[in-house]
């Protein structure tokens, strides 16, 4: 049975679940002291992974009761509410009010079962308690407790996936209509990939002012027409600008697009000042200390934040298995019913009802084509 973890009457609104202890601890405990070791600190702890292990039966008496906290419970006693900005080994910056707090991480939170390396995140809201600044100088904190995440950006290292961000609400999909050219096959792959993580792509097509003839409209037009949200920007004339500005505030973004295209000149232009890649951000967070995170994020004065990712590709596909691709082209989905076989890959298929659509004027050739090269190129 799941044990009480209102100890303190602290706690409201939060919801009870069972997780594994990570194998390492149980190895040293008899299993039949198990429930009763649910202690007080266990009790305390506040996962983010809510499915539940298929385990064998001897197992269950492994889990323990912690508590989710979601959108609408309240704040414990005497914890308080931030974003992970940066993370280093086992401290992590949380953004908190116009504070930057450098806290670390409580120990049964770092040794929670996941799939993942490090269980804190970059863009993961936390419940952390203020401590010391005893000389003034410098306030810290310990996170007790992680939110449950929503979309987010991950990438695979060797066998294993790591989430680099999470709680990213909306991706910014960056093109530009010249120099570099447009090219909708970068689009379209970066949609998939913010699709598979569960964050909604916004599609932004910059330098329209090298754009005499318009030509831009038309990949505008598509985008629209598939549903997205759509945006043609200009760092020179400043059309758009005010637009991007509406779309950013208050939400957590990630900038994806070729190099060129103008993210950085288009978040300066959002908040002057602002750069992005580059090292300076880093150190003004991290107070000069190095930094093994493999994002940050850049708070934005008019409320949300900016993802970052130095050096690391961010929305490469390689987590996503190849038959789920189909998926995230939104336009096929009438159609893949109908295809002759069930399992059709809609690449060299007979009898395939996308591929009809397409020569039918139904699915834009360019998304189509986008497919056959997306699901070619996929290893997974
Ligand atoms: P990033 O690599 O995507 O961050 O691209 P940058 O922001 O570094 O921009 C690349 C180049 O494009 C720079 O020389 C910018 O000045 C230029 N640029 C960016 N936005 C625009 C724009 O809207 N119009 C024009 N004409 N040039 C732009
Ligand atoms: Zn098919």
């Amino acid at each position: 049975m799941a044990k009480s973890s209102d100890n303190t009457g602290k706690k409201k609104g939060g919801k009870k679940i069972r997780v594994d202890f990570r194998s390492n601890r149980t190895a040293r405990r008899r299993i039949t002291d198990v429930t009763s070791e649910a202690t007080a600190e266990d009790d305390l702890e506040i996962d983010s992974v809510r499915s539940e292990q298929v385990v064998a039966r001897g197992d269950l008496s492994r889990r323990r009761t912690i508590t989710v906290y979601d959108d609408q419970a309240e704040l414990p006693l005497g914890m308080e509410e931030g974003v992970v900005v940066a993370v280093r080994g086992l401290y992590a910056d949380i953004h908190h009010g116009s504070q930057l707090i450098s806290c670390t991480i409580r120990r049964v939170l770092r040794t929670r079962m996941t799939e993942e390396r490090h269980p804190i995140t970059v863009g993961d809201r936390v419940y952390f308690r203020k401590e010391g600044d005893a000389e003034g100088l410098e306030l810290g904190g310990v996170i007790e407790s992680v939110r449950v995440r929503k979309g987010q950006l991950r990438r695979k290292v060797g066998r294993r996936v790591q989430t680099i961000v999470a709680n990213v609400d909306q991706a910014i999909v960056v093109a530009s209509a010249k120099q570099p050219s447009l090219k909708s096959h970068l689009i379209d792959r970066y949609i998939v990939a913010t699709l598979a993580g569960s964050i909604t792509p916004i599609v932004c097509v910059n330098k329209v002012d090298l754009d005499t003839l318009g030509e831009y409209k038309e990949a505008i037009a598509l985008y629209r027409r598939l549903g997205y949200e759509t945006l043609a920007t200009s760092v020179v004339t400043g059309e758009g600008i005010d637009a991007l500005k509406a779309i950013l505030k208050e939400k957590q973004s990630a900038i994806a697009g070729q190099s060129g295209v103008g993210k950085s000149s288009l978040l300066n232009a959002v908040q002057p000042g602002l750069k992005l890649r580059t090292g300076d951000i880093i150190v003004a967070l991290d107070k000069g200390r190095h930094t093994t995170s493999t994002a940050i994020l850049i708070p934005l004065d008019m409320g949300g934040y900016v993802v970052d990712t130095p050096g690391i590709r961010a929305f490469d596909l390689s987590t996503v298995p190849r038959q789920e691709f189909e998926t995230f082209f939104v336009e096929f989905g009438p159609y893949v019913p109908d295809c002759k076989f069930s399992d059709c890959t809609h690449t060299h298929e007979h009898q395939c009802c996308v591929k009809e659509a397409v020569e039918s004027g139904s699915i834009d050739p360019s998304r189509y084509e986008s497919y056959v090269r997306i699901f070619e190129d996929s290893t997974a």
